[in-house]
């Protein structure tokens, strides 16, 4: 493959873009004027002379016409200044078809003025030699007649090379105009591939910029960043590979922080359910009503807390592995059944039935991860879901990604928190019932995995609960009957 070396600056890119893309319309141009310059040139020169020995060739027939005259006056009459008159004439036809003779003539019309100087020639021995005798009288009218007719047909053939002339000129420019089109047919295809080789070139860097910064928006820090492109724009691709090691020293220092203090809220917090467990047991002492009411709510809120710290821990946790894939070729409705099964005794206790659709459905995924996936969406439908409510789990393929779906008989999640529940320690604001209590943090660790399977999930609409995952069944280039 042709390796393209950027120049220094995006200005110049552009620059060299915009040169590179017009120098073929240049060319074209280029080419065209001096094409018809030369049409013009040619045009010019072939009617200017072919006009000039046109107008020599005519002024030619009355000069015969004189020449004739003179001499057939000297073989009347015999004076001699018929004979001074006629050498005069030959004098002026001589001048005129030796200026003839220099002129660019065709073949034809050069034998032509040849065979006009001979006739005038002979004419001319006729006269010098018989003198004026009535043999004379009698040669003349014949030898002139002739000397007429070549001079008639010169002029005619003046015509016909002004007419070829024209005829030239004609193909010349059809000549012209097709290979101007050819010309144009050859390089209106190389200007547009050129366009979109720039195009593509200029664009590159700004759409790998565009998604390095949108993977930072999205957390994906894991790979290091690099813009191709002018200088300008891979310094500026630099900056942001800087940008994303600072936010990965961040995320790091965040996550030792979220451990550290639910780490050292967990042991007094330990002491402090203890006591509460201790009074309301009655182990120290009895308590009257409020005082047993009172010690009721602190052990209920330490066990809340508690959850909390948990759920704290345990998604920093989340976060730190999220940025890896522990993947192989998984079977899913295997992974399916294993959650069901897993969250078997809450399911018993409500009554709650699960209608299975699951079809054969293999991926290239960490099956782990899925696993938490799944359990957390049911887990939140078993919590949702009415005494005896049904909760659907579908599995199936589309095109080349593997789709889960949960379904519950829940109170639903309202439009308007869609997008929010996704974010961690966000509950949603219409939970009924005030016992299920959680986290907020299951949704977000959803997410968060679904991503890394380069997978989205969504809520749809519906009475209860809808929930759809999808994500890529094969790795990146691996065929579809390799996943299968
Ligand atoms: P929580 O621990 O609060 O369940 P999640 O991140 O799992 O945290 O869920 C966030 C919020 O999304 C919940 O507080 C609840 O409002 C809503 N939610 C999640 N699953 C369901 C469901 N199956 N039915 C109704 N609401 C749900």
């Amino acid at each position: 493959m042709i390796r393209f070396t950027y120049p220094k600056s995006f200005l110049s890119l552009l620059l060299i873009g915009f040169s590179i893309v017009s120098a073929p319309l240049v060319f074209a141009l280029f080419t065209n004027v001096m094409a018809f310059e030369k049409l013009a040139a040619l045009s010019e020169q072939a009617v200017h002379s072919a006009v000039r020995v046109t107008q020599a060739s005519r002024s030619l027939l009355p000069v015969i016409t004189s020449l004739e005259r003179s001499a057939r006056q000297y073989a009347v009459a015999g004076d001699s200044t018929f004979l001074e008159a006629y050498r005069t004439n030959r004098a002026g036809f001589l001048a005129l078809t030796q200026h003839l003779d220099a002129m660019a003539l065709s073949e034809e019309q050069r034998a032509e003025v040849a065979s006009i100087e001979r006739d005038a020639e002979t004419i001319n021995n006729l006269v010098t030699q018989l003198g004026p005798v009535p043999e004379l009288s009698r040669r003349l009218p014949g030898a002139f007649a002739l000397l007429a007719e070549r001079g008639q047909k010169l002029v005619r053939l003046g015509d016909q090379v002004i007419d070829q002339g024209i005829e030239q000129l004609r193909t010349q420019a059809v000549q012209s105009r097709n290979s101007v089109f050819w010309l144009m047919i050859g390089l209106i295809p190389t200007a547009i591939l050129l366009i979109g080789s720039f195009t593509y070139l200029i664009s590159r860097p700004i759409t790998q910029v565009l998604a390095s910064i949108r993977g930072l928006g999205e957390g994906q820090f894991a790979k290091p960043i690099r813009i191709e492109g002018p200088g300008d724009m891979v310094r500026l691709g630099a900056q942001l590979d800087w940008l994303r090691e600072r936010l990965v020293t961040l995320e790091a220092q965040k996550t030792r922080f979220l451990q550290h203090i639910s780490h050292e809220l967990k042991t007094p917090l330990t002491a402090l359910r203890e006591g509460s467990d201790l009074l309301s047991s009655g182990v120290v002492g009895n308590l009257n009503a409020e005082q047993r009411e009172i010690a009721r709510i602190l052990q209920e809120n330490s066990i809340e807390l508690r959850k909390l710290i948990e759920g704290l821990l345990n998604y920093s946790a989340v976060h730190a592995q999220a940025s890896y894939l522990d993947a192989k070729i998984v079977q899913l409705r295997d992974v399916v059944r294993r959650v069901v099964n897993d969250r078997k005794l809450p399911i018993v206790a409500k009554g709650i039935r699960i209608e299975l659709n699951c079809e054969h459905v293999t991926a290239y995924c960490d099956e782990e991860k899925i696993r938490v996936v799944l359990d957390n969406l049911l887990s939140n439908a078993v919590k949702y879901s009415p005494e005896r409510g049904l909760i659907s789990i579908k599995l199936y393929k589309d095109r080349g990604d593997a789709v889960f779906e949960v379904l519950d008989e829940g109170p639903g999640i309202p439009p308007t928190e869609r997008d929010k529940i996704f974010e961690a320690f966000y509950r949603g604001t219409d939970v009924p019932v005030s016992a299920i209590k959680g986290s907020g943090l299951g949704l977000s660790i959803v997410k968060e995995y679904v991503q890394l399977h380069k997978g989205e999930i969504e809520v749809l609409g519906g009475p209860g609960a809808h929930f759809r995952i999808r994500f890529p069944r094969k790795k990146a280039g691996e065929t579809e009957e390799a996943a299968a």
